[in-house]
């Protein structure tokens, strides 16, 4: 009889976002005459842009034409991206990444959460608390984060992210074999400096750890000083590997395209990372679709990057709106600088399901509670630049005025 996979049987039934939908549509049902506004999705709204389209439009007409038709391509990806990514992302700040050190894929979420598939299951794990959920349920599944015992794993070593330490984690008493950071971060906004970077790069070559960094939303960063790579840390590409992504950068949340980079100075056992992740993906991956690849190739021409930072304008506009409408309401509000996440504290301790509901039916604003991404997270809320820019500013106005 076939046994199923345990582990899963572990994992924490309501999901976090089911649960905002369930309780959205459960008004929604009772007052239909409600107009609601989400501010709490993590998803862009905005179309991609001409020079995209434009590219993925002459790759749709590539597949037609016998002499131009692309069949199965390399599992890595095209190196006409590959080599785009290098100029665009790495080689401006001389960070060590070559070509052959860049894995595409279709998107940064199956990369975060197929990664685990290298390591052995005792590896221990660290993530910052509160979290993007992927990160722990995919270790979840995997056996390496114990037993849940109503508030957290057992075997995960969790990294406060507060007011106290500015939302960047502090080194921990466990020794983890692997390490999450996602800088900017999602939920809290919190944007590491290269100076507390290297503190966490020292500390995995210390502890032979290896790092996984997450960068989705690198773009999003507007201040020059900062750090958009973990490769801006010398020494990183020998204890990290950086997850990346389209969804944010240029809307591809459903056009599908991410890229995760692993140095090939990156070892572990006499192992090269790159050559075992390579291993992993030509048996379980077969690539990214031609078409998606040349529209990220677009994105990262000087024109594609004209486009996306003005979309990317657009978002971070919203969230300077969200940010100082709640700043100037009384609220303590992180985040919204250099990150579309805004991260507010509840008024008076109110637990954030609480704040959530009365912002829900008194202020019809969809938010997303903060006790959803872990325990630090109670007493937050989280919301998103990512809305229309007249909706954002009327539930902003909505919110202050029930505060
Ligand atoms: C949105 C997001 C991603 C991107 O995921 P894709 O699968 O590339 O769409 C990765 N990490 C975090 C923290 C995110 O919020």
């Amino acid at each position: 009889m076939v046994k199923m996979n345990e582990n899963f049987s572990k994992l924490q039934g309501s999901y976090l976002f089911a649960e905002i939908a369930r309780r959205t549509a459960e008004y929604t049902t009772a007052n239909p005459e409600k107009k609601l506004i989400k501010l709490g999705i993590g998803d862009v709204t905005k179309p991609l842009s001409n020079v995209v389209i434009s590219a993925m439009h002459r790759a749709v007409d590539d597949m037609a034409d016998k002499s131009t038709f692309m069949g199965y391509g390399p599992y890595e990806g095209y190196e006409f991206l590959r080599e785009a990514i290098v100029r665009h992302d790495y080689a401006p700040f001389g960070a060590p990444i070559r070509a052959d050190e860049i894995f595409v894929s279709d998107g940064a979420k199956s990369d975060c959460g197929n990664i685990g598939d290298i390591f052995a299951e005792d590896n221990v794990v660290a993530v910052c608390d509160p979290v993007y959920p992927v990160y722990v349920d995919a270790n979840a599944m995997s056996g390496r984060a114990g037993d849940w015992d109503g508030k957290r794993w057992t075997n995960i070593v969790y990294l406060p992210c507060n007011e106290q330490n500015g939302f960047i984690p502090e080194l921990p008493v466990r020794t983890p074999d692997i390490i999450y950071l996602c800088f900017p971060n999602n939920p809290t906004g919190a944007v590491a400096t290269k100076e507390q970077l290297r503190i966490w790069v020292d500390y995995a070559r210390r502890n032979d750890a290896v790092i996984m960094y997450d960068a989705a939303y690198r773009e999003y960063i507007s201040d020059s000083g900062l750090p958009r790579s973990i490769y801006e840390i010398g020494g990183a590409e020998e204890c990290a590997i950086e997850f990346n992504s389209f969804s944010k950068t240029a809307g591809f949340t459903g056009t599908r395209c991410g890229y995760t980079v692993i140095p090939k100075a990156l070892k572990r056992g006499g192992e090269s990372l790159n050559d075992v992740w390579m291993r992993r993906q030509s048996t379980k991956f077969n690539g990214t679709s031609y078409i998606v690849q040349r529209g990220a190739e677009a994105v990262f021409s000087e024109q594609g990057e004209k486009e996306y930072r003005e979309i990317i304008a657009y978002y971070m506009n919203n969230a300077r709106v969200i940010k100082k409408g709640l700043e100037d309401a009384g609220l303590a509000v992180h985040g919204g600088v250099n990150s579309p996440y805004i991260w507010a504290r509840t008024p008076d301790g109110m637990p954030s399901w609480d704040f959530f509901d009365k912002l829900l039916r008194e202020a019809n604003v969809v938010t997303t509670p903060g006790a959803g991404f872990g325990p630090e997270g109670e007493g937050f809320i989280r919301l998103t630049g990512f809305g229309d820019a007249e909706a954002t500013k009327q539930a902003v106005e909505r919110v202050v005025g029930v505060l």
